[in-house]
């Protein structure tokens, strides 16, 4: 949900439609920094009159961070940019910020969840009162992106320091881009074992519903309204029907014009999913 404006705005935006979860940027989303919070837009938010409609509110990092970049610049811009975004997270109380975990560059996936790991190690170094968590986010594997095998997710988890500060979500438009099998109820039942293998289902913080351009295993990143992509509708009813998937927020990363009409079509269609048997 968009935060111009403000960021309390998207509160507003949010109940407007009736979001019982809302995902939002902690600032714009393509640059590296921005000058930090004031008392009062702090305040705004956390004292909306709205905010407790939401059961769950988190951010999103911004799209210029990879802690695995190999330019020593880049790389120090990054962890900045990402401890800045931890620190204003934590000042609106959100629970967790979803990251892209990183792309390699040409290095190497070895190398690059090595980067990753110790860039982590850093920025909570840096940040020990924060208790705003990084949910690490499933990746549809694009260019050199790491994150669209659940073993990176795992493996980072299991080398980090604090690996207590750190969550999972699955973006499903990503985990079928990147291969995953997403056609049937039965087999995206499937693939939540697997993830629950390797991950495990106590890390899954959120859920990002979104429908795919793009073919199974395109390793391309393109998202679809629910219903009009190369998903369909079965994975979907199995998300929203699946018990404990229940209390785990679900935000949609849709295609959207200002007045969120999309948003209300998309979020009908999943609700209505939810009231069907299974097939
Ligand atoms: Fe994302
Ligand atoms: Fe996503
Ligand atoms: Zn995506």
């Amino acid at each position: 949900m968009s935060i111009g404006g403000g960021a309390h705005l998207a509160i507003e935006r949010a109940r407007s439609i009736d979001c019982s979860a809302m995902q939002i940027f902690v600032k714009n989303n393509m640059q590296w920094f921005a000058r930090p919070l004031r008392r009062e837009e702090i305040a705004a938010f956390l004292e909306h009159a709205q905010r407790r409609e939401l059961q769950s509110a988190f951010a999103h990092a911004n799209y210029l961070i990879n802690l695995a970049a190999t330019n020593p610049q880049f790389r120090s811009n990054s962890l900045r940019s990402l401890s800045e975004e931890l620190v204003r997270a934590d000042q609106f109380e959100l629970p967790f910020l979803v990251l892209h975990p990183g792309a390699h560059l040409g290095a190497g996936e070895d190398a690059g969840l090595a980067r990753i790991i110790s860039s982590i190690d850093r920025v909570f170094a840096g940040l020990p009162k924060v208790k705003t968590r990084l949910a690490l986010e499933t990746t549809a594997g694009q260019g050199s992106c790491l994150g669209e095998r659940f073993e990176h997710l795992a493996a980072i988890i299991a080398n980090v320091r604090e690996p207590e500060r750190l969550c999972v979500c699955l973006d499903t438009a990503h985990v079928f881009a990147a291969g995953y099998d997403l056609a049937t109820e039965k087999s995206t039942r499937n693939m939540f074992v697997e993830f629950d293998r390797v991950i495990g289902l106590d890390r899954l913080a959120a859920l990002h519903l979104n429908d795919s351009k793009t073919a199974r295993g395109s390793r391309v990143d393109r998202h679809e309204h629910i219903g009009k992509g190369k998903i369909g509708l079965d994975a979907f009813r199995f998300i929203m029907r699946d018990r404990r998937f229940r209390k785990i927020p679900k935000v949609l990363e849709t295609p959207k014009g200002k007045d969120l009409a999309e948003d209300v079509v998309n979020m009908k269609t999943l609700r209505k999913l939810a009231e069907q048997k299974p097939r």
